[in-house]
């Protein structure tokens, strides 16, 4: 069994798990807290903040440089998770690859990798980025022009896969209006195989990758938080 870290009521901790509580799959992303916190402790000090409504992203996170208290913060979607859980299976449907590569990551079926496996792997990713951002809190300004640059290298440049894919966006405007130019410049023989590239390329940026092997490893020491999150 995992079992919740004992937190004082006042404490950053017990204010997280209050956040995970109203999420509808509280239970394997409390679950998944407790792992990363039993394996990196110093992120008891990351607040875990409910993610704005307008949002489809599943989770994100803010780095302690750009919030308000200083500490670095993880949004978890909470309440209703229709639109997150359809976006989320849009991109499984539609971006060629995205199943394969985390059911490579984790040792599973691609069929396994659903929007529900999704959210909770994906908090835990971006507890993986609050993660580094603790690292590099001395130098914020070093780690963001490495970041840009990285991001700007992308055969798509720095346009995120989920806008790309998403009808109404400026970028997926942008990118049907420039296919032409765009296949030419990738390589690519069609939009979707140009999406699977940049796809691709961003689960290889080096924040990326790192934050994707923080999330396997956890779920790696924890076989029953794996169990859980797959039969979210
Ligand atoms: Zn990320």
């Amino acid at each position: 069994m995992i079992e919740p870290l004992t937190a004082s009521p006042e404490s950053i901790v017990a204010k997280n798990y209050a956040v995970i509580e109203q999420s509808p799959l509280s239970l394997p992303v409390a679950a998944a807290y407790t792992a990363a916190l039993s394996s990196h402790p110093h992120l008891a000090d990351i607040e875990i903040l409910p993610m704005p409504d307008d949002s489809a992203s599943p989770a994100s996170a803010r780095p302690s440089w750009k919030s308000e208290s200083g500490h670095s913060q993880v949004f978890l979607h909470v309440g209703n998770l229709d639109k997150v859980f359809s976006m989320t299976k849009f991109a499984i449907d539609t971006v060629p690859g995205f199943a394969k590569r985390f059911a490579e990551l984790y040792g599973i079926e691609e069929a396994q990798v659903t929007p529900q496996f999704k959210y909770v792997e994906s908090f835990v990713h971006e507890l993986g980025h609050a993660d580094e951002y603790a690292k590099v809190a001395s130098s914020p300004e070093t780690f963001a022009i490495a970041n840009q640059r990285a991001k700007a290298s992308m055969p798509l440049g720095s346009a995120a896969v989920s806008r790309l894919i998403a009808s109404g966006t400026p970028h997926h405007t942008w990118l049907h209006q420039n296919s032409a130019a765009l296949l030419a410049r990738t390589g690519a023989s069609n939009v979707d195989e140009a999406i699977g590239m940049q796809h691709d390329a961003y689960r290889m940026l080096p924040s990326e990758r790192r934050a994707d092997l923080f999330a396997a490893n956890v779920f790696a020491a924890n076989p029953e938080l794996l169990d859980l999150a797959l039969k979210s």
